[in-house]
């Protein structure tokens, strides 16, 4: 069996990240990219707020410096899925689907995690053309329009409430007759005037010539005074939470009730030494590509400390 110093899992910004860091301290790192390699960046257009870029880069163009630059290194990048890990002894065991089967002293997880969407074909139809699953990423761009925000929870009013900063106005779609959020977050969004909530109501489909124009609503879906109507916007934004990649490792990491892994407070250390958490996949507040990149270089730091301190 192939045994590997240091084993990177995914190829977003955290496992690029950590590999250049990785390969720079000659752990000869390697990195299996996964069904997505380059990560959720790769199905974006402009991305402006990666610092570097003043005038901002394309995803897929990112995502191709990050990889060339974890090569230049030394990084070894192959392409599989992680399908089966064995953590409860180092060194740690990790199956992949095309049969590799490794043996690693230090294990960096940067799995991602993925958006949730309500399933409707329009959603991929207008992928990337007002339709959105990150207000941060993509709120600049909205800025002076309308756009709608489907959610009850607390990311829901975090995302409305942003983007009421930029927009001219949000609609708040919720499938519930009240909010699931934070009493805190229910009062900023119900006070803010920019705001309008539209409970009770499902998004069943969306229109538009080259973007979204407008979305199909229903209000009291299936009750005998259903109601059916559109609302004008320019952007969709889905916030009804995402799926962190973490069910392979869940045996012997610690997770929350959603998924995310659980480092140990600022840190990428799980609680099976030696193994780290970069990126979305530990991290259900910021899912940034640069937050996702800083601590893919923590988690490489750590690597190396760990492989020093145990002689390996
Ligand atoms: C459409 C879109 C636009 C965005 N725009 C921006 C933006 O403008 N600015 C910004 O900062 N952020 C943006 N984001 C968010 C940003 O993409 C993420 O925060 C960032 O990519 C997270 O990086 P990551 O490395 O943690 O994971 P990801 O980028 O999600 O990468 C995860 C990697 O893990 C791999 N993987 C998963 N499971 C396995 C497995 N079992 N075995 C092997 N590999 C596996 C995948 O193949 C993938 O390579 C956007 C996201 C989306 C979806």
């Amino acid at each position: 069996m192939e045994h590997i110093r240091c084993l990177i899992i995914g190829s977003g910004p955290a496992g690029y990240t950590a590999a250049i860091y990785a390969g720079r301290a000659n752990l000869n790192p390697v990195v299996y990219e996964g069904i997505q390699p380059g990560g959720q960046l790769t199905t974006t257009t402009e991305v402006e707020n990666f610092p570097g870029y003043p005038e901002g880069i394309t995803g897929p163009e990112l995502m191709d410096d990050l990889r060339k630059q974890a090569e230049r290194f030394g990084a070894d990048i192959r392409s599989a899925i992680a399908i089966k890990t064995d953590l409860s002894k180092r060194p740690y065991t990790v199956t992949f689907d095309n049969g590799d089967e490794v043996t690693a002293d230090t294990l960096i997880i940067a799995t991602g995690a993925t958006a949730k969407y309500l399933g409707l074909e329009d959603e991929k139809k207008y992928a990337g053309m007002g339709v959105s699953a990150c207000a941060t990423c993509d709120g600049f761009f909205y800025r002076k329009k309308v756009v709608a925000v489907v959610g009850g929870g607390d990311t829901a009013c975090e995302e409305a409430t942003y983007l009421a900063g930029l927009a001219s106005k949000v609609y708040l779609i919720v499938r519930k007759p009240y909010l699931r959020a934070s009493k805190i977050m229910q009062e900023r969004v119900l006070n803010n005037p920019k705001i309008e909530v539209l409970f009770e109501h499902n998004t069943v489909g969306l229109f538009g010539e080259n973007g979204v124009e407008g979305a199909h609503l229903v209000k009291r879906l299936g009750e005998a005074d259903e109601t059916r109507y559109d609302i004008a916007i320019d952007g969709f934004f889905l916030a009804i939470g995402h799926k962190p990649n973490s069910d392979i490792f869940k045996p012997w990491i610690q997770t929350d009730e959603v998924g995310y892994i659980q480092t140990e407070g600022a840190t990428p250390r799980t609680g099976v030494p030696g193994v780290f958490a970069a990126g979305d996949v530990a991290d259900p507040h910021y899912r940034q590509a640069i937050t996702a990149a800083g601590s893919g270089c923590k988690a490489a730091i750590e690597a190396e400390r760990y492989l020093t301190e145990n002689n390996l």
